[in-house]
């Protein structure tokens, strides 16, 4: 959790040119961190490289133009023509983090390529105090279907940061998209502003704790509309429904290309060896994300074929919990030298990107999952994945045409060997789970659904005055 102060700091700037959050990796890294992670503490655990320990500089955020090579001119064309209409229209964006997790990541990118479509986009960070986003972090797990007790004062902690950050923050755009539960009593705003007001959920709201989805619903029920990551995420709303599915940067230091022998380098320093088959889960050491029954998996798998397990993770030094699965999978590791486990820190969006297109196969095991990120960075590179049937996951995985979906550890370990023994099938759904991201998951395509909906929301807007 972070802290108030941190958060101040954190706050972006409204004009559109925020430090890309999984930075870059030219250039000096200068911040200095933790020395104890370059240490190795155990068999399979990696010790961690110099450069590795220090972040990287950011990168410089990429332009429209440099998508072209990857959608072709008819698509950048296209963004350019849906713009065309909403020039100098604005689009606010508010959310309650500018560093760490997915919505932010995406932010960073979305907001300089809509207004270098000129269609001014600005974002701003709500604050509150630890009390805020204890209780923002409590509603969160709930709605993702924990149990909580939602108490009167928890209620009135919401409440009153919502309260302050409307009175702080200005409402002159044309869209208003407040992201996640923690904005979304800024509604309230919505009189003083002609906006359309659109809430943007990122969770799975498919199995809430009633009680908050309770107490949320009346917000949600104020709005223009509201988004979801997937049909099978959404509630019954009185207000339209549209699915946004979350989306990667193909030009991010996590999913660019990279030339071979870069990869090379990354896998010498982690003592990977590429001649042998990879199989590979990038993961948060999570029990959610069953890392301990990859390695079973992979275990079973290796009675047949030859191969490494790589679990490359990261949040194990700062979260208990991690720091408690990360020894667990320590354990089930046990002494095999072809396990490597690497704890990385949380800048490594380089190497994860080169241990990603170093891997045969990537394997992302969940057994509760968002929307699952990992798998869409996993299908961009065409690399065969294999991953758990829950969540976003059976969005992006279609099985056995664009990856493989699994509901066990002996489903997981026949997969691995299947593929691993089957080349020619590996490739083809590798190719075609590619094609799928570049149809649907690229921050290109995100782009083109926010122009759509707020065209759809502007003429809804102009005929509702029109009928007035
Ligand atoms: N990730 C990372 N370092 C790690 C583990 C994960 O940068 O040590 C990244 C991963 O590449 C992906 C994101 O964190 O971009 C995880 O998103 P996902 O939706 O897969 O899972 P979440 O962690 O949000 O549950």
């Amino acid at each position: 959790m972070k802290t108030e102060d941190q958060r101040a700091t954190m706050n972006p700037s409204t004009t559109g040119s925020q430090t890309p959050a999984d930075g870059g990796h030219t250039g000096a890294r200068t911040a200095s961190v933790d020395p104890a992670r370059g240490a190795p503490s155990g068999r399979n655990i990696r010790a961690l490289p110099a450069s590795v320990l220090t972040p990287p500089p950011p990168a410089p955020s990429p332009r429209l133009d440099d998508y072209r090579d990857i959608i072709g001119q008819a698509q950048v064309d296209a963004l350019r023509f849906l713009a065309r209409d909403l020039k100098k229209k604005s689009i606010k964006m508010v959310n309650s983090t500018a560093v760490g997790g997915g919505v932010a990541e995406m932010l960073n990118r979305l907001v300089p390529l809509l207004s270098e479509l000129e269609v001014p986009t600005h974002w701003d960070v709500i604050t509150g105090g630890n009390d805020f986003f204890e209780v923002t972090k409590a509603f969160h797990n709930a709605l993702h279907g924990s149990r909580y007790e939602l108490t009167k004062a928890a209620q009135e902690i919401f409440l009153n940061y919502n309260e302050q950050n409307r009175e702080r923050l200005q409402f002159e755009e044309e869209l208003v998209v407040i992201h996640d539960p923690q904005p979304v009593g800024l509604i309230r705003s919505r009189d003083k502003s002609s906006a359309s007001w659109v809430w943007r959920c990122h969770i799975d709201l498919s199995n809430p704790d009633e009680r908050v989805w309770e107490f949320l619903r009346p917000f949600v029920e104020q709005y223009d509309a509201a988004i979801f990551s997937s049909a099978s995420f959404a509630r019954q709303l009185p207000i339209p429904q549209y699915l946004f599915y979350p989306c990667i940067d193909p030009l991010s230091e996590k999913n660019k290309d990279l030339p071979d022998s870069v990869v090379q380098k990354v896998c010498d320093e982690f003592g990977i060896d590429r001649r042998r088959p990879i199989v590979t889960q990038v993961s948060r050491f999570d029990r959610l994300k069953d890392p301990v029954g990859v390695v079973h998996a992979y275990k079973l798998a290796k009675k047949y074929v030859d191969c490494q397990l790589v679990l490359a993770g990261g949040g194990a030094s700062d979260d208990p919990e991690g720091a408690a699965v990360l020894q667990e999978v320590k354990e089930a590791a046990g002494s095999d030298p072809d396990i490597i486990i690497l704890d990385l820190p949380p800048w490594c969006a380089f190497e994860i990107n080169a241990i990603q297109r170093a891997s045969t196969i990537v394997v992302q095991k969940s057994i509760k999952e968002g929307f699952g990120l990992t798998v869409t960075e996993a299908l961009w590179k065409g690399k065969p994945t294999i991953a758990g049937s829950v969540g976003g996951i059976p969005n992006q995985i279609i099985h056995k045409l664009t990856g493989v979906l699994v509901h066990s550890v002996e489903g997981c370990a026949f997969q691995i060997r299947y593929l691993l023994t089957h080349p020619d099938f590996a490739r083809r759904i590798g190719a075609s789970g590619r094609e799928h991201v570049k149809e649907n998951f690229l921050m290109t395509t995100n782009v083109k659904r926010w122009l759509l909906l707020f065209r759809i929301l502007e003429e809804s807007k102009a005929a509702r005055g029109a009928g007035r």
